[in-house]
């Protein structure tokens, strides 16, 4: 098998990814090319004279050595729209015939020109993300749609990423947020298509996940989760952090939702010690909607409530009748449609004494009218 990587910049004896990569492939006995352009790693930095100058090996365009197993071409460079794009890539490409291409990135000029030829050559292309979340500023503070950051990101990444992706084979990200990142900003950018779920439960030796999926038949979520089949390619991002975490220092914990919160409360409960005491009530949009109770942690401690009128009204009217666990030493979990958060939240904080940080509430949709 022949690999050739491209990467962006190319400096000698580094640990980084363009040196080891190539050395560790070409010692499992593959043939590893690499074509990097002449620039050296951060040559983008103002101060790069004073702090790497004397520090970094120079390339230079036409050398082509054989360092530590593996071929490394040196390519040269020219700035377009900003950014640098190698000279001559197609045509090395032409001349090492490899069976995949590995781009170091997912756009750019390097993923556009080795997607570009890859009809051509004929090879697979696999791509890599190494941004994280915290140093894409998109991913923490979100945006409006129509904002200059989300535009600009729209022409720059999602559409040429777009392109790229309709060709790649896989994208290897080097961390689950940088995954999040390439699916959101360079794949998708938030897209129709992406949904969020629980994970209901997991096993971590096996690789597998569950996930309950409502079939409400509306959205292309709940579409897609009807007709999905056993080998249907799924993107996932990991989420970075739990959305709802459990409150370990509460003694009682009451979780209130719809059936798209059951996973989630279900996966906090069967992380609580048997101690903790447990109160969960789900409004279902009929009685035939409740989980079977050999799914459940703590059926004794679940009820199940009828959908009547606006979301969140029968939970609230049920709610009100109960006597709870003192307020001081218990936490709220509310999650599912977005007035029926509101509602409990409201109830809970206003007329049951709790501190608002004592309620963690997030909603997980909203009722919208259907289109006609
Ligand atoms: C952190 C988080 C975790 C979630 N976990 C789960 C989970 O484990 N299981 C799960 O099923 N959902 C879960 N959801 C909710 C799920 O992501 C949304 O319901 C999702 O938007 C559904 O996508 P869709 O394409 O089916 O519908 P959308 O495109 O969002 O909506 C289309 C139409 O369907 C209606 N609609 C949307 N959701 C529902 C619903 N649940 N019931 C009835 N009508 C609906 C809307 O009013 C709208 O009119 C979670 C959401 C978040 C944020």
């Amino acid at each position: 098998m022949r690999v050739a990587l491209l990467a962006g910049t190319y400096c000698k004896g580094m640990g980084y990814l363009e040196n080891m990569l190539p050395k560790y492939l070409a010692r499992l006995g593959v043939e590893t090319h690499i074509v990097a352009t002449d620039l050296p790693p951060y040559y983008w930095l103002r101060d790069f004279p004073e702090t790497y100058g004397n520090f970094v090996s120079q390339s230079h365009p036409g050398t082509v050595e054989n360092p530590d197993g593996y071929t490394l071409h040196i390519v040269g460079h020219k700035k377009i729209a900003g950014y640098a794009r190698m000279v001559g890539v197609g045509d090395k490409l032409s001349s090492i015939r490899p069976d995949i291409v590995q781009a170091s990135v997912c756009i750019g000029w390097i993923a556009l020109d080795a997607a570009l030829y890859k009809g051509a050559i004929g090879y697979k292309l696999f791509t890599g993300n190494h941004y994280h979340a915290s140093v894409f500023p998109l991913a923490t503070q979100p945006a409006p749609w129509w904002s200059s950051q989300r535009l600009h990101c729209m022409l720059t990444r999602t559409l040429p990423g777009r392109l790229v992706g309709l060709v790649t084979e896989k994208c290897y990200a080097i961390a689950p947020d940088c995954a999040d990142v390439a699916i959101r900003f360079s794949h998708g950018n938030g897209g129709a298509d992406e949904r969020h779920y629980s994970v209901w439960k997991s096993t971590a030796e096996a690789g597998t996940f569950d996930l309950c999926v409502v079939l409400h038949g509306l959205g292309p979520g709940s579409r897609w989760a009807a007709r999905c089949a056993v080998g249907d390619p799924v993107e996932i991002s990991r989420c970075r952090a739990l959305p709802i975490a459990l409150d370990r220092s509460a003694k009682a914990h009451l979780f209130f939702g719809d059936e798209t919160s059951i996973a989630s409360a279900e996966a906090l409960i069967r992380a609580l010690p048997p101690e903790a005491a447990v109160l969960a009530c789900f409004e279902v949009a009929s009685m035939d909607h409740r989980w079977p109770e050999p799914e459940v942690a703590r059926p004794e401690k679940v009820r199940w409530m009828d959908r009547a009128g606006r979301p969140g009204s029968a939970l609230v009217s049920w709610l009100a009748r109960q006597s709870l666990p003192s307020a001081n030493s218990t936490t709220a979990y509310v999650t599912g449609e977005a007035w029926l958060c509101a509602m409990v939240h409201a109830h809970l904080v206003r007329d049951r004494g709790f501190r608002a940080g004592a309620v963690r509430a997030m909603p997980y949709w909203k009722t919208r009218p259907r289109s006609p």
